[in-house]
């Protein structure tokens, strides 16, 4: 009995403590984005005001929603969070921002999908902590402004290019997330093993960090997967034999590309000799959205240089074609 109580308390304490760091000296690596945010923080609460308006823009999984946590955690504020397909109407956002308190934090996550109309109460929220309510139709119509807290607004976006320019121009922080390298992703891979209480050989950590498309979010999921590899088909410790196999099991290569960039490249390749192609057509091809593949699959493959964009589409390069076995063609780039 007292065996299982033990047990309990451990596993509610692993639940109770999220993979997500609390503080900016938890959060691995972005060293410059979090040492300028550390300095607007400091200015903000030694002036005692809100902190400006923060636009946090990158791949999905690099951390803009931890980022933004840590930022309220760290300004000792409250945060309220929501996304832009969430907020309909004008009304929804202007309840939100008036039940804000002095120097709260909104997150809106996917801020690039508000719609115009929405968008449009922010501008004067952002720009002078008020709303402008109009009250009435026609003729009588007239507008009255509504004072409100001052407040932070974080948006994320996956691209900055998505945000129309007068949504953009009333952010006075611009911060663009970079992958992750290699080590930083090996320690956090080591820090979510340490909460998760696995055991996992260092040079294991650094294989799952080398196979995560530089992103924190991969480098969490694979750990678990592997995890559940290493419990059923071995002793529970993740040694490098149960990486290799349980990746080889969920089809990740040994640089952490999966089906899908396979097949996107494998399409460019073989369907359309490499490219140029566009994107819609890539899509079409081998049925994923064109926006996942825009925001998910591209900007890794790019970063990587197997994949390069030119004005008429994407093409693949010689090192897709190598890392694929294709044999290249001597007009692909
Ligand atoms: P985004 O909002 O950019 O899609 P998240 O903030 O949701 O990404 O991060 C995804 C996961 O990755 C989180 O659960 C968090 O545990 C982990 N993570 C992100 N950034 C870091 C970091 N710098 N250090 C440690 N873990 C991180």
């Amino acid at each position: 009995r007292i065996i299982s109580a033990n047990l309990m308390m451990e596993e509610e304490q692993v639940m109770e403590y999220s993979l997500r760091p609390r503080y900016l000296a938890e959060y691995i690596g972005q060293t410059q984005a979090k040492n300028n945010l550390k300095i607007y923080i400091d200015a903000a609460k030694m002036r005692k005001e809100a902190l400006d308006h923060v636009l946090l823009y990158g791949p999905p999984g690099l951390g803009k929603t931890t980022l933004s946590n840590i930022i309220a955690n760290e300004l000792g504020v409250n945060i309220r969070t929501t996304s832009g397909p969430a907020i309909e109407r004008p009304g929804d956002l202007a309840a939100i921002l008036s039940n804000l308190q002095e120097g709260d934090v909104l997150f809106i996550d996917e801020i690039h999908r508000l719609n115009r109309t929405v968008e449009e109460v922010l501008y004067p929220a952002m720009e002078d902590y008020a709303l402008d309510i109009i009250i009435g139709k026609g003729p009588s119509a007239r507008t009255v402004r509504l004072d409100l807290p001052a407040f932070t607004l974080i948006g994320a976006t996956t691209r900055a290019g998505l945000l129309s320019a007068p949504l953009r121009d009333r952010f006075g922080v611009i911060s663009r997330l970079e992958y992750y390298t290699i080590e930083e992703l090996t320690f956090i891979v080591s820090r979510t093993a340490d909460i998760l209480q696995v055991q996992i050989i260092g040079e294991a950590a650094r294989e799952i960090g080398m196979r995560s498309r530089g992103t924190p979010r991969i480098a969490n999921r694979l750990l678990k997967r592997v995890r559940d590899f290493a419990q059923v088909k071995g002793d529970g410790i993740i040694t490098m034999d149960i990486v290799n196999d349980a990746l080889i099991s969920i089809q990740v290569d040994h640089l952490g590309l999966d089906e899908i960039d396979h097949k996107m490249l494998r399409a460019i390749i073989l369907s359309f000799k490499g490219g140029p192609v566009g994107l819609d057509t890539i899509a079409a091809t081998i049925g994923e959205e064109s926006q996942t593949i825009e925001d998910v699959y591209e900007p890794y493959l790019l970063q990587i240089g197997f994949l390069q964009r030119t004005p008429r589409g994407r093409m693949a390069t010689h090192t897709a074609y190598q890392h694929l076995g294709l044999p290249i063609p001597k007009s692909s780039p």
